[in-house]
């Protein structure tokens, strides 16, 4: 059977045309998505919802921006975590079609860009033709019935410490992939605050472990990061039952955070 392109001209024309035909899939570059759903509509080149908007404290990125998109906006108007999750993605040619929405709104495993949004507490805003709302990424399960991602905000924050590393192959995505995001800041010798996320076969954001962390005497000591370590974990295993990871990128995931906190000694 031949495959049926819907286009729009703009984000209500693409919500109305979504609405009215039943069993359409909203894509944006299909870079992700293993076939081409039967009838489809793309964000990909719709100027209203790929525009991307420097604000003074965040910036306001449409889904169907490319991954190269905000790239170019550069790395010092963007958050170094952020950057550095961009730029490790596929290759140029990729990024070029590939969308930011995309990149959040793939179903199940989670992809590059997830866990420095998550840490940067980005906020997502959802429309279908009646309502918008908006969602942290932190609490975000999967895209609502009905709706379209239509923006992400994201905080302009660049922390004194950031770390993003990928767990698996480069530039690719297979069952091994994660990244890893730790953002902290100190003042006089204590923690001001920590953010630690991971994002692969699942995402793992702990609010109770980052109060848990705020206030801690610097320098830390061994016994503070043997502490902390073993409180990570035991955060980790509580987000982790029932969830399939492997052994090794679970490890993976302990020892940068365990090389994240040994920076603050
Ligand atoms: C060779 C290669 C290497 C890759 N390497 C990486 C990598 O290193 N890291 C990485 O993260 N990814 C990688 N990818 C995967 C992919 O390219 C990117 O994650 C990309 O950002 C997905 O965007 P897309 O626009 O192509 O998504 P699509 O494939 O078009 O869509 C993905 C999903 O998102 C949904 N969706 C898209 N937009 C919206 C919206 N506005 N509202 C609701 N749902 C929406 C679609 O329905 C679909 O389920 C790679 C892909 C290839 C082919």
């Amino acid at each position: 059977m031949g495959k049926t392109i819907l286009y729009a001209r703009n984000e209500t024309d693409l919500i109305k045309i979504l609405s009215n035909n039943p069993g359409t899939q909203i894509v944006g570059g299909c870079t992700r998505i293993e076939s081409l759903p039967d009838k489809f509509i793309s964000t990909h080149g719709i100027k209203s919802i790929s525009q991307i908007v420097r604000h003074e404290l965040y910036i306001d990125v449409g889904p169907g921006a490319t991954l190269s998109d905000l790239l170019n906006i550069g790395q010092t108007h963007l958050p170094q975590i952020l950057y550095e999750a961009l730029n490790c993605i596929a290759n140029p040619f990729i990024r070029n079609i590939a969308t930011v929405g995309g990149n959040i709104c793939t179903p199940e495993h989670k992809l590059t860009l997830f866990a420095p949004l998550m840490a940067l507490d980005a906020r997502l805003e959802f429309k279908n033709l009646d309502e918008t709302r908006t969602e942290n990424i932190r609490n975000f399960k999967g895209v609502p019935d009905g709706f379209i991602l239509t923006n992400i905000r994201i905080p302009i924050v660049d922390a004194e410490l950031s770390i993003f590393r990928r767990i698996g192959s480069e530039h690719t995505i297979t069952q091994q992939s994660a990244s890893f995001a730790f953002m902290a800041d100190t003042e006089k010798n204590s923690l001001l605050n920590v953010h630690l996320a991971f994002a692969g076969p699942f995402a793992f954001y702990s609010k109770e472990f980052e109060n848990a962390m705020i206030g801690r005497r610097l320098p830390l000591q061994q016994s503070d990061i043997n502490e902390i370590e073993n409180l990570v974990i035991e955060e980790f295993q509580k987000t982790a039952t029932d969830k399939m990871i492997s052994d090794v990128v679970k490890q993976q995931f302990f020892n940068l955070t365990r090389y994240s906190f040994e920076q603050l000694t």
